[in-house]
Formats: structure tokens, sequence, C-alpha cells
């Protein structure tokens, strides 16, 4: 068996494992790198994407499937078996993904791919829920299990057999943070043989989520006492969700009234609304909820707008913006910046991870004047962090997961160097460089 790697080593986008046995070739996540990495989108594969037979993919996060419209439009015709809302979620993933590129006028993956590529795409999906062994050929058994990072991820175990010998490889995916909101918590694995794990945060503890809690309610509530405004950028995909779902309950709990809060992200509204269709894969509490009658992304002064940017310009303060996205590249949330990070009165309060060289990453480390869609801008609006509301696992939560899987052998993917470095040292893992090959 050979496996080499094809991105997110050293860094936390691109994913993309292959594995090849004696009769079969497959991927494991097929993603776009992102930031200071872009420019490996356009770079030629080093395999032939029509050798492929299957892609397992673990979640819908551009990272892990933005580059699957490149290998389709290099002659990849198998199939891609993930849950069915990471289906769902692809789709307009990677719909928002193809616009942006034009917007912005930077190259996407494939010169060639047009919307309708992308329908053709979801066509080759086959989707399973967790938890049974499904056969895909006969030396290759799989089972999907609940990864607890955004809806309808997934860890994969995959069972492989090769000259009468059956070996179990897992892969993490994206961990996710426990407890999640909203989402199950990742499930355990045992017994593998090899074992690829994931480690944005392998070199980081979590500040405790009540304490994300209690920063939340606390910029809220100080920017109703100043009348100010309260801008936090958020990914389309389970930050928006989880923040959502967060104020949905404190507007109740802490009696929090006389503030609008706006959600301006046109895939974040498409993306709560494939959430809405899933209840299934939802956790007790937020299950238990709905069945009370509350709708949990949905409460008094919340609103969600559809291009309608004056709006919430001409909207008096208090007010609190959501827009994409997340890591500040693309979305509403550059608008924003433009015209509230001068102000005094204003807060950013970043709630999720800033990749190095981003924009969000500059504001994070103190930088006082920034470059906003060529526009420099003062910074006087206080900033503001939240770590504990990642969909990651911390180091602490990757290294008792790894130690339960109880593996022969580790990769460590999927992290910044030193990130990747530190978990791997901590527990004898090895952390592969873009495009080594190790022979099994
Ligand atoms: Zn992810």
């Amino acid at each position: 068996m050979k496996v080499s790697f094809h991105g997110a080593c050293k860094e936390v986008t691109g994913s993309c494992i292959l594995i090849e046995t004696d009769s079969t070739k497959f991927l494991v996540d097929c993603g776009m790198f992102q930031g200071k990495s872009y420019y490996k989108n356009i770079e030629d594969f080093s395999f032939n994407p029509e050798d492929i037979d299957f892609v397992l993919l673990t979640h819908a996060h551009l990272d892990h499937c933005g580059r699957l419209p490149k290998i389709f439009m290099e002659g990849f015709r198998g199939r891609i078996y993930s849950t069915a809302p990471t289906r769902d979620l692809a789709e307009i993933i990677l719909l928002d993904a193809l616009n942006i590129s034009r917007i912005e006028k930077k190259p996407f993956v494939h010169p060639l791919c047009q919307e309708g590529d992308i329908r053709h795409l979801m066509k080759f999906f086959t989707c399973f829920d967790y938890g049974k062994k499904r056969k895909i050929n006969d030396d290759i058994e799989i089972r999907l299990r609940d990864a607890g990072h955004i809806l309808g991820s997934a860890i994969f175990e995959v069972w492989i057999k090769e000259n009468g010998i059956t070996k179990k490889l897992v892969f993490s995916g994206d961990l996710g943070n426990m407890p999640s909101p909203i989402v199950k918590d990742p499930e355990f694995v045992d017994d593998a043989d090899l074992l690829f794990i994931e480690s944005t945060y392998g070199n980081r503890l979590h500040e405790s989520k009540e304490m994300g809690d209690t920063i939340l309610i606390e910029e809220i509530k100080n920017t109703i006492a100043k009348n100010g405004i309260l801008m936090i950028p958020v990914f389309a995909l389970e930050r928006t969700q989880e923040i959502l779902y967060r104020l949905n309950s404190f507007f109740e709990t802490e009696k929090i009234k006389g503030v609008n809060v706006f959600l301006d992200s046109p895939l974040a509204q498409k993306a709560t609304n494939i959430y809405k269709d899933y209840i299934s894969f939802y956790d007790k509490d937020a299950k238990d909820l709905i069945s009370k009658g509350d709708d949990i992304f949905d409460f008094k002064g919340f609103e969600m707008i559809k291009g309608e940017t004056e709006k919430v310009f001409n909207a008096s303060n208090p007010k609190i913006i959501l827009a994409g996205s997340g890591m500040f590249e693309g979305g509403k949330i550059g608008t924003y910046l433009k015209k509230y990070l001068s102000n005094p009165l204003a807060t950013l309060l970043i709630v999720s991870f800033q990749v190095d060289g981003s924009l969000g990453r500059k504001i994070i480390d103190g930088q006082k004047k920034i470059k906003v869609e060529n526009k420099e801008i003062e910074i006087n609006a206080k900033i503001s962090t939240i770590f504990s509301f990642s969909s990651h696992s911390d180091h602490g939560m990757l290294f008792d997961w790894a130690v339960r899987a109880n593996p022969k052998k580790i990769f460590v993917v999927h992290g910044e160097k030193d990130a990747s470095t530190s978990l791997a040292e901590s527990i004898n893992g090895i952390v592969p460089d873009y495009k080594n090959i190790y022979n099994f």
C-alpha cells in the first residue's frame, strides 16, 4: 500500500490524501488551498484523476472539498462517499467558491469549470449514514463515524484487504470541539493500524466554552451600553449557526433587548436552511429545544439581510452584525470593516481561527492600520477574541482521541508546522511534507 499527501501538510488547507493498493486508488478529501497557498490549486496533481476509483469526503468545508471540481474536470468519474448533509452543503460551498473567484477575478481550481459542472459533480455522490459498515469493492469496507465538527462531518474507518491481510486506516477529518453545540460530540474509534489526524489546534488548549459565552454576553452588553456596533465575522458553516443558537438562548436567559441582529451572508443563510433539513443529526439539547417549539436559529430582533447593506448602515445603534467570511476572505465583512473599523464605538469580535497571513491574523496581532479591499483603514474599534467557539478539538482532546484509537502508526496533518509538530511529538506521529510518499 502506498500513501501520499497532496495538501494540508504543515498547513491547514488543501486536505487530500491518496491511498493506492494493488487494485484500488482512492482519495480522502480533495480540498482547496486557501490564503498564501492558493497558487497550489492551479498546479497539476501528481496523480492522474482519471485513475481515482472513489473519494471519501469527510465534510463540506472548502479546504476539504474545494478541488473536487478540478479532479472532475480532469476526468475523475468515480463515486464520492459522504453523509447527505455533506453533499448538500458541498454543493452550495463549491458554487459560492466559483462565484467568489469570478468576483475577485482570481483563477478557480480549474479554469473551464462552470456552474453546470458543479451541479453534474453532485450526481456522483453516494450518501451514507453514520455507524454501518459498507462494502465498497472486494477489498475495501468503510464506516462513517460522527466527527462532531460541522453538520454531517465524518471520521472514516477504512478496512483494506491486501495480499490476504486486512489493515484498518482511520481518517479523523476535522474533529469537533467537545461539547459541540447543535451537532453531536466526536465519536471515538479503536484499533487503527494507520491513523491520519488533524492538528489545527495541535499546540493549544482552548479556553472553556463558558468563558467564551461570558465574553460574548459581555461584548453584547457593552455594545448596548455604549450604543455601539458589534461586528462578528462568521463562517457560513457551523460558526454562524452556533452563534445564532447562542444568541437565541442568551436573548431569553440574559433578557437582552433593544439591539438588532443582522446576518449578512447569503451563503450562511443557505447553510442555515440546510441545517434545518437535518434535525436528526442534532444533539439532544438542540432536539429538546425544537420539540418545545423553539426555532433555534431565530429570535426577536434578528433579521437575515438579502443584499440590503444600506438597511444595516441605516439601522440605529446599538446593533450586532454577523457577516461572512470568518477568515475575512470574500464575503460581506469587508464592507462593514471599511465602514466601522475606524469607529471607536465599534467592537470587532473574532470567533474563528485566523490562518497565518490573513487579514484577521494581522488584526489579532495588533496591526493598527490595515488594508481592506484596497482601502487603508485605521483601527479604532475594540478588538476582542473568543477561541473556545472553535469547531476543532484542542491539543488535549486530539491527544486523548488519538490514544484511544490505539494506532500502530500516526500521520499528523492539517495544522500549521508548530501545531502539527507539537501534536506529533506527544503521540509519536509523523508530520509529512507536501507530496511525500510512504510505503506499507
Ligand atoms: Zn473543517
